[in-house]
């Protein structure tokens, strides 16, 4: 297929290096000159230009951007593609993207692939990011039935779980595995900071690599997280910290039993949630 991709960075990148892998032709977007030169050079486009009027004759354009450009980079698209181009997004955002997307531009599909590192720009791309990991399509009433076909098949052939889903069900249900966590575990980083304890920080290993990893990434995502899903991430930060209160004042009241059950059930949905641990190493 004919592929082109606005934003060539972490997400973008990575898609661009394995849809050439499986034989499809692509065209990158980037604004600087610097990723234009190794877009060629790391094989994440067939040829990348500075504008997105080079992306005219393309069958499908991926818009890779920060969440908050998303919108803009469509309205661009919307001045210079054929009609039947079908546009799709990677933001982690749907709801608040979605209906004005699809005002812009019909043949528009929102998509989210579950799958990133703590890394940005077009040298953290790498291969096979996508693959056995969840991609989420959220198409509504509007969407036509050959542009959602067509996003499909990229998806299927990225070798990556698809799903359907609502796009404001999909918000409340990333607020939960992936906008909360990134919080979480930034505030696991900035109790260390307030505490000022080189000690700890030299004792720290993998058991705090892991938990910290989403806390230390991108803060431009993170942020885009916050303000694109500001209410269901606050309902979220509320029910959290509810979840926390009880193992304190099971503590305080040295309540061991309750802090086993609950310790018991975080390690059983664990092991529910990821059956295949050893995939996520
Ligand atoms: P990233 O590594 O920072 O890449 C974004 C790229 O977009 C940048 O390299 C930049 O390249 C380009 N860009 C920035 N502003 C632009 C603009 N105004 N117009 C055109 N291009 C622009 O970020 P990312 O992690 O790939 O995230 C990109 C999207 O993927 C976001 O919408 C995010 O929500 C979504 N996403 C991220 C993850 C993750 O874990 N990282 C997972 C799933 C989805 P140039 O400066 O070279 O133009």
């Amino acid at each position: 297929m004919r592929i082109g991709i606005v934003g060539l960075g972490l997400i973008g990148g990575s898609l661009g290096l394995d849809l050439r892998q499986r034989g499809h032709h692509v065209v990158g977007v980037s604004r600087q000159a610097q990723t234009i030169a190794l877009a060629e050079e790391l094989g994440v486009a067939d040829q990348a230009w500075p504008d997105c009027g080079r992306l005219q004759d393309r069958e499908v354009v991926f818009v890779c951007t920060p969440t908050e450009h998303v919108l803009p980079t469509i309205q661009i698209l919307s001045t210079v593609l054929e009609f039947g181009t079908v546009i799709t997004d990677v933001a982690s955002v749907k709801g608040s993207i979605v209906p004005s997307a699809e005002s812009l531009w019909s043949a528009f599909v929102g998509g989210h692939p579950m799958a990133g590192t703590e890394q940005q720009g077009i040298r953290a791309a790498r291969p096979l990011l996508f693959e056995r990991r969840p991609y989420v399509l959220t198409p509504t009433r509007r969407t036509a039935t050959e542009a959602l076909e067509r996003v499909e098949f990229l998806v299927k052939d990225l070798g990556a779980n698809l799903y359907r889903m609502d796009p404001d069900l999909h918000d409340l249900s990333v607020a939960r595995i992936s906008h909360l966590p990134v919080f979480v575990s930034a505030a696991l980083l900035l109790n260390l900071a307030s505490a000022d304890d080189r000690q700890a920080e030299q004792l720290a290993s993998s058991g705090f690599y892991d938990t910290t990893r989403v806390g230390g990434g991108n803060p431009q995502l993170g942020e885009s997280m916050a303000r694109w899903n500001r209410a269901a991430l606050l309902n979220e930060l509320k029910h959290y910290r509810k979840t926390l209160d009880r193992f304190e004042k099971a503590i305080e009241r040295s309540d061991w039993a309750t802090v086993t059950e609950l310790l018991a059930a975080s390690r059983d949905l664990r092991t529910r949630v990821f059956p295949a641990q050893d995939e996520y190493c």
